[in-house]
């Protein structure tokens, strides 16, 4: 496969962008090689500057549900540009993509619209240590809530691929207030909580982790969540910036049949353009200026086109039969995986739900960090490169979850598969 001009212009980047890109991972550091430059994107493909196509499963991480540039969302975006990019006032698309989204999400009461994941969680948390007057908050090892000070502790996504899950640059005086604990641990839960009687605002958790790889939480720990926060008086979040409309139309939430007091929203509700949300129960929102003392604004939040990109997909996504499809597609791939895997003695495991799936290189089940790092990581940079030559493209990282659209159907599952046939039978895999 040709990746001169990619080369060539990431050289180039290199001179401009830290490290050559814009968001850590693309730059392929943990897979090695070089990142290719994204001319092109339709359905689910991607077209790179070599002129080379990829079956996509990063879908920009999670937003593309509908696949790319879906004629409905395109159009919408069309007619909603000739009609000014941005007012910095109320519009109506505002109001039309929070009832879309309450219409799946009745927990949240009210919400907020921001432009990011990194935002909605920054709010939330405000909201929270506002109202508990509490300032410690409890995360999981392995969670990736966005980069915002007191969140990069025991971090997933980029900052565990780079290694640096707590970053440097982050106050001890903010990281203590940041108690963490690992993914589907309930007595280290209850530990911590009888350790700091009174004082943490919130728990946060990502109910289903996707930034240490696809992690599903286990029987009851969701809802045991719900009961140790109520009976301490914390606030329980939900970020469901990667879940929500994923794993399920209502989220995790619906899913595991929990009640969040906060939820964060983010990705698919914009379709691609710079979206995100928090919200809850309305005495708690109420905080936020201009009703309350909880100050939080934004110059572009619930711009025009990024809310008629994220209506547009949300109907998309919404139809009848539509996420049925999307969950039986991602099935078929895992099995599809499994099987082939089973068939070479290669050891996998494929958890996946929804729209959303993993590929960890492990004999054992993986339920946290530590389980999603002793997989083999190196097999699974083989398996990036090979699939690459082979015209699919992952998440370069086996700490990320892949993402499947609405727009990959039985010809790409099967094109897929075939490729991963070919890399496992490699003798060097
Ligand atoms: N929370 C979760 C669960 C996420 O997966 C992400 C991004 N991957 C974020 C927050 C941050 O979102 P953003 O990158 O839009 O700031």
């Amino acid at each position: 496969m040709r990746s001169q001009k990619s080369s060539l212009l990431f050289k180039k980047a290199q001179k401009i962008f830290p490290g050559g890109v814009n968001s850590p991972v693309r730059a392929f550091r943990s897979v090695g090689g070089t990142p290719r430059f994204i001319q092109k994107a339709k359905g689910a493909f991607l077209e790179d500057i070599d002129g080379n196509r990829y079956i996509d499963y990063v879908g920009s991480w999670g937003p593309m549900i509908a696949g790319h540039a879906h004629p409905k969302v395109t159009r919408a975006l069309q007619k909603a540009a000739q009609a000014g990019t941005s007012y910095g006032a109320p519009n109506p698309h505002e109001v039309f993509l929070a009832s879309l989204i309450q219409k799946y999400y009745p927990s949240l009461e009210k919400l907020r619209f921001v432009n990011s994941g990194t935002e909605a969680v920054m709010g939330a948390l405000r909201v929270a240590r506002a109202y508990t007057k509490r300032d410690k908050i409890l995360k999981f090892e392995g969670c990736y809530h966005g980069h915002s000070d007191s969140l990069l502790v025991k971090a997933g996504s980029g900052a565990l691929t780079f290694g640096v899950p707590t970053s440097a640059g982050v106050p001890e005086d903010f990281a203590r207030h940041t108690l963490t604990a690992p993914f589907n641990d309930l007595s280290r839960v209850r530990e911590i909580f009888s350790s700091n009687p009174n004082t943490i605002a919130a728990v946060i958790v990502e109910p289903v982790v996707g930034n240490s790889g696809c992690i599903l939480p286990q029987d009851k720990f969701l809802q045991e969540l719900r009961e140790i926060t109520q009976q301490h008086g914390t606030l329980l979040i939900f970020d469901e910036v990667m879940t929500g409309f994923r794993v399920h139309l209502g989220g995790a939430q619906k899913y595991f049949k929990v009640k969040p007091d906060l939820t964060t929203l983010g990705k698919v509700i914009g379709g691609g353009l710079p979206v995100g949300a928090f919200g809850g129960r309305s005495d708690l929102m109420d905080l936020l200026a201009p009703l309350g003392p909880v100050y939080q604004a934004g110059t572009l939040s619930g711009n025009p086109l990024a809310m008629v990109a994220g209506i547009e997909t949300l109907k998309l996504i919404s139809t009848p039969g539509a996420f049925k499809k999307l969950t039986a597609t991602t099935h078929q791939l895992a099995l599809g995986i499994q099987k082939i895997a089973q068939e070479c003695s290669i050891p996998v495991q494929v958890p996946h739900i929804g729209g959303m799936l993993s590929v960890f290189f492990s004999e054992k089940p993986v339920f946290d960090l530590e389980t999603a790092m002793q997989s083999d990581t190196q097999r699974f940079n083989r398996f990036f490169h090979g699939l690459l030559e082979q015209g699919v493209y992952l998440p370069p990282s086996a700490f990320e979850a892949w993402f499947v659209s609405l727009a990959h159907g039985k010809k790409e599952i099967e094109q897929t598969l075939r490729a991963v046939k070919k890399v496992f039978h490699e003798t060097q895999f």
